[in-house]
């Protein structure tokens, strides 16, 4: 049977903060595909200076530096990392997805510097961006943990109950398998043989997965020790951090990091290359429209991504700024004249997006699929409809 029959998959992806069970909804997929997606979603460039295991480090300014995720885009995650040198110490942004990769990024940070980290950001609750913070606590006593105000409900929330569903048979391991056996079958979801880039994006997801399950049993959350609400200004010797609050976007705690004499953004995920990640019902695409704009009006010289390279203009927030727009409006267009959340998805067409984002790429078309027109189609209708 054809792999494109059309089929909706409903598939227990992320609870909201009240433990309702979200479903992410899309077209065309078979009974590998669900095994496959059933878990992932979030459970859950300047000059280079050197590159050590799955990420480079990147020279952003005079004194920071990015850890650069090396793996391919593909169907789970690991997060970019963010050292800000100080006079006297170091800040750091985010901490990746397992103890190991945040050791690994630490040894980094040890060959540009042997000063202490003093605060860590987390951009936001999602396990790629704050599983590592246990590594930190340990390796520099005394370490502040800096996250937005609702990190302190999300975490042991809504977080755990990702976290538990990644690590149950039918999270990772099932993911695992399922990805494996289409690399075994050379089995592209679209059907046919993979192309290389599908080869090595499952293959790289297949890794990152397995690093999940091996160190993250037992891992301890650490929650944050200073929280901000819309603002907290850091100023370390002659470096001035802002870290800002812009409203609700990739999820509703996203801060974002603002080195105004250096012009850089550390954006976490409200941007990512080369394709978006959206959650539902945790995205709000109107209001990460409008957050994407607050950047854009910053002019940064640089951005860093939660996902991928740090980018030198800003064409990519340009295009998620329009796309979650565009989104919003056609959802709540579509809920004004009382269609309900499959109407809505039959009628919108993001087929220009679609190509903008993943042009050719079958991985970047799969991606967009699953992770931009199934949970953000939800999520702005949720928002439509006041049921977020
Ligand atoms: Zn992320």
């Amino acid at each position: 049977m054809s792999q494109y029959r059309k089929v909706h998959c409903r598939l227990p992806i992320a609870d909201s903060r009240r433990y309702r069970v979200t479903v992410l909804t899309f077209e065309m997929c078979d009974r590998t595909m669900r095994l496959l997606l059933a878990t992932l979603f979030f459970l859950l460039l300047a000059s280079s200076a050197f590159a050590t295991g799955n990420f480079k480090i990147v020279k952003v300014a005079d004194g920071v530096y990015a850890a650069i995720r090396t793996e391919p885009p593909g169907l789970t995650v690991n997060a970019n990392s963010v050292f800000i040198i100080n006079d006297e110490d170091v800040v750091v942004v985010d901490t990746t997805l397992t103890p190991g990769t945040a050791r690994e990024t630490i040894a980094a940070l040890r060959q540009l510097t042997n000063k202490p980290v003093k605060y860590v950001i987390n951009t936001h609750w999602h396990d790629d961006h704050i599983m590592g913070n246990q590594v930190y606590r340990d390796t520099f006593p005394g370490v502040e943990f800096i996250g937005h105000t609702s990190l302190t409900d999300y975490l042991p929330t809504t977080g755990l109950t990702n976290r538990r569903g990644a690590m149950s048979e039918q999270g990772y391991p099932a993911f695992i398998n399922a990805l494996k056996s289409r690399l075994d079958k050379n089995e592209s979801v679209f059907g046919g043989p993979m192309t290389t880039e599908e080869r090595e994006g499952y293959s790289g997801s297949v890794g990152i997965a397995e690093r999940y399950m091996a160190e993250n049993p037992g891992v301890e959350i650490v929650l944050p020790t200073t929280t901000v609400r819309e603002r907290l200004t850091l100023q370390r010797g002659k470096r001035t951090i802002d870290i800002r609050y812009l409203g609700r976007g990739h999820t509703s705690g996203d801060l974002v990091v603002y080195l105004p004499k250096e012009r850089v953004v550390i954006a976490g995920d409200l941007v990512v290359w080369p394709v978006p990640y959206v959650g539902s019902p945790q995205s709000h695409p109107g209001n990460w429209s409008k957050a994407l704009q607050q950047i854009l009006a910053l002019r940064p010289k640089r951005i860093v991504p939660g996902h991928g390279p740090v980018l030198k203009e800003d064409s990519q927030l340009k295009a998620m700024s329009r796309l979650f727009s565009t989104i919003d409006e056609q959802v709540r267009a579509a809920v004004k004249r009382g269609e309900n959340l499959e109407q809505v998805r039959s009628g919108i067409n993001l087929d220009y997006f679609r190509d903008m984002f993943a042009g050719d790429s079958r991985m970047r078309k799969l991606i967009f699929r699953n992770y931009v027109v199934g949970p953000a189609v939800e999520a702005a209708y949720l928002d439509a409809t006041g049921n977020f």
